[in-house]
């Protein structure tokens, strides 16, 4: 490990290895973690919010369906691209019982979603 007398003293509830793992990151690894990290959260948080836009995204149109809820999205990268926005992509978004009890919400992705009128 460097001398850390200057780096940032990391938040309780951090696992040991996991900031030393962080220390020993560059700039580029450290930003691609956040993203990935965000990527994740976003991905556990699904089943108390499935329709809230994650970071970078855009929710275009929810439309509630019997049995699912049509949801269209579009994403900018964190850095921004050339491409950006991406999609705007379709998913059905399905609540599903968890075989331990409660429930889910379980995204399909459909595809990219040609706008025909906007
Ligand atoms: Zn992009």
């Amino acid at each position: 490990m460097t001398d850390s007398s200057d780096a940032p003293t990391p938040p309780e509830g951090i696992p040991d290895r996991v900031v030393a793992e962080l220390n020993e990151l560059t700039p580029d690894e450290l930003r691609n973690t956040i993203i990935h990290a965000q990527e994740l959260l976003q991905f556990q948080e699904e089943s108390s919010s499935p329709i809230e836009p994650g970071p970078g995204e855009d929710i275009i149109r929810v439309t509630e369906h019997e049995g699912y809820t049509e949801v269209v999205k579009q994403y900018s990268c964190t850095e921004g691209c050339d491409d950006c926005p991406h999609g705007p992509y379709l998913y059905h978004v399905r609540e599903e019982p968890r075989p331990e009890g409660g429930t889910h919400f379980h995204w399909t992705f459909l595809g990219k979603v040609v706008s025909d009128e906007e």
